[in-house]
């Protein structure tokens, strides 16, 4: 090939190209690399790498140069242990924020007389951009698949997954966990009251007062089902979950919300199931849901806006001891 044609062939290249003597000298430069390192052949010729960039002394790069010349090893530098080892820039303007071009390099030896050394850079920058996006995308819409859309708590598959782990680590290393199944009382009368929507922005106050009620990082509420909603409470007893419950079911009540249709109370209110268990080896997670629905299924026949938790050794549901509030 013509040697003006091959000159021009490895100026137009879009990836850096450096070629190395034996001795780790640049012998040639190609026109990308001068572009985004703003010095050209004359700038660089017959000097080492580490010479024009004092990051590169006792970096990967020096020591892959040294691999391939000595020993005739190539070697790749991917961007993500390595993310700018050169100063390359796009614009003059990321020269002045030092915001660097994420570079892929490859470290090749070349066989001439002595082994020379070919550096290969390619411009990741806005490959790892996009990935970068999409993983955050991709990160969101895992949140909002686990997300209820009204009131912005765990919907059911959350609380689903949630229950099969903390059951699992509770049952691992034989601690207490808790579960409040909770149900907003009269709700269908609210409905027929206030309509749908109405019935929709009280759900949403609720939602966030038990979200806010609860103490503790890593304690969530799920919206198990219509009007219903269910906590997991882990490292936590019977006695401790119903201090949890009856602070809730007061922060529901202090609320205030008018709810006309509802006998007796006259204001919105929770009725809320307590359990608690160290699962053993034979219990499967779905014992819990259901004694904390019989509990609150209780509550219910007891009158509503209340708490009952399930005592596990007589099998029935008991009204909580009159001091259990924190
Ligand atoms: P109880 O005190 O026994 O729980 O009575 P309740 O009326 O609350 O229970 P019921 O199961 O009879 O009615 C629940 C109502 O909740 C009926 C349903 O239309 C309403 N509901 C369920 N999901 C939603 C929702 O997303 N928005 C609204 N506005 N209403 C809902
Ligand atoms: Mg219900
Ligand atoms: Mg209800």
């Amino acid at each position: 090939m013509d040697i003006e044609l091959g000159a021009q062939l490895i100026d137009s290249l879009r990836i850096g190209l450096i070629l190395l003597d034996h001795r780790g000298r640049v012998v040639s430069w190609n026109g990308w690399m001068k572009r985004h390192s703003g010095l050209g052949l004359a700038d660089v010729a017959g000097r080492q790498l580490a010479e024009l960039f004092p990051e590169v002394s006792g970096s990967r790069l020096e020591s892959s140069i040294s691999d391939t010349l000595r020993f005739k090893l190539s070697s790749m530098l991917a961007p993500s242990l390595n993310p700018s080892l050169l100063p390359l820039y796009h614009r003059p303007t990321d020269r002045q924020r030092d915001q660097r071009m994420q570079q892929l390099i490859y470290v090749s030896p070349l066989r001439h007389d002595h082994c020379a050394c070919l550096i290969q850079i390619h411009d990741m920058t806005s490959a790892l951009r996009r990935e970068r996006r999409l993983r955050a995308q991709s990160t969101r819409l895992i949140e909002s698949s686990y997300q209820d859309p009204l009131t912005g708590v765990g919907n059911r598959r959350r609380f689903d997954q949630d229950l099969a782990q903390r059951f699992r680590q509770a049952k691992d290393r034989q601690r207490s966990i808790a579960m409040l199944m909770i149900d907003v009382d009269n709700f269908k009368a609210y409905n027929d009251h206030f309509g749908h929507q109405g019935g929709d922005a009280c759900l949403i106050q609720v939602a966030r007062t038990l979200r806010d009620g609860l103490r503790r990082d890593g304690d969530r509420v799920s919206r198990y089902g219509g009007e219903e909603f269910a906590i997991l409470l882990t490292d936590t007893d019977g006695p401790s979950a119903c201090a949890v419950a009856e602070r809730l079911r007061l922060a529901v009540e202090q609320l205030d919300l008018p709810h006309p249709a509802a006998p007796g109370i006259g204001r919105v209110s929770v009725s809320i199931g307590i359990a608690a268990m160290v699962p053993s080896d034979e219990q499967l997670c779905y014992i819990l849901v259901a004694q904390a629905d019989l509990a609150l299924y209780t509550a219910k026949d007891a009158g509503r806006n209340g708490c009952m938790w399930y005592d596990a050794e007589s099998g029935v549901a008991r009204p909580l001891p009159a001091s259990k509030t924190s």
